[in-house]
């Protein structure tokens, strides 16, 4: 049985840049219900101890398990989304993440771009991630309940483009969501 993980932040603490009803829908509904949805498909089977990773990488690709490993990685994204945000941080990467920043992208502007460019350029529900491979940094875009976790690659951050993520507060302006996300949301990890 897998349960919620407790918001990093108060429910209402990212206001007012993702509204605590945004929140309350999309923590309180959508991500419930895949945790929900995910143990009623687990319950009795051979998944049923294992840990959300090991499920994802078990039934990744295979079309007769699709149903486990949407709810899987939907379960394992939101959690990683819930954590590419807080409230109060400084929103610039530093360090160690900004000079791989740097070299790869020429600077953080231009980061944030491509970033964005990414994300607009996902076909309908999906999720933008950066990936730390060493020293080399990658913006990858993935579909639906897709996750660089099945693959081993490590996320940095990501940011949900599903419609459900920002209807609410900018209807179908995606682009002006992940502005947001960059500059009022993201939570830079130390690498
Ligand atoms: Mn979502």
């Amino acid at each position: 049985m897998f349960e919620m993980i407790a918001l990093p932040y108060g429910i209402g603490e990212l206001e007012p840049y993702m509204p605590e009803k945004t929140m309350e829908f999309h923590y309180g509904k959508h991500y419930k219900n895949y945790v929900d949805t995910l143990n009623k498909l687990i319950a009795g089977t051979e998944y049923e101890n294992m840990s959300l990773e090991q499920i994802i990488k078990a039934t990744y690709g295979k079309p007769e398990k699709q149903n486990i490993f949407n709810n899987a990685g939907q379960v394992w994204n939101h959690e990683f989304f819930w954590k590419s945000m807080a409230p109060k941080v400084n929103r610039e990467p530093k360090g160690k993440l900004l000079e791989l920043i740097n070299k790869k992208y020429g600077s953080y502007e231009n980061f944030k771009q491509e970033f964005k460019n990414v994300a607009l350029s996902q076909f309908g529900s999906g999720w933008t991630w950066l990936l730390q491979d060493g020293d080399d940094l990658t913006i990858l875009k993935t579909a639906n309940a897709d996750t660089p976790v099945a693959l081993g690659l490590k996320p940095l951050i990501v940011v949900d483009v599903w419609e459900h993520a920002y209807y609410l507060d900018f209807q179908n302006r995606r682009a002006d969501f992940v502005d947001s996300f960059l500059e009022n949301l993201v939570n830079w990890p130390e690498i």
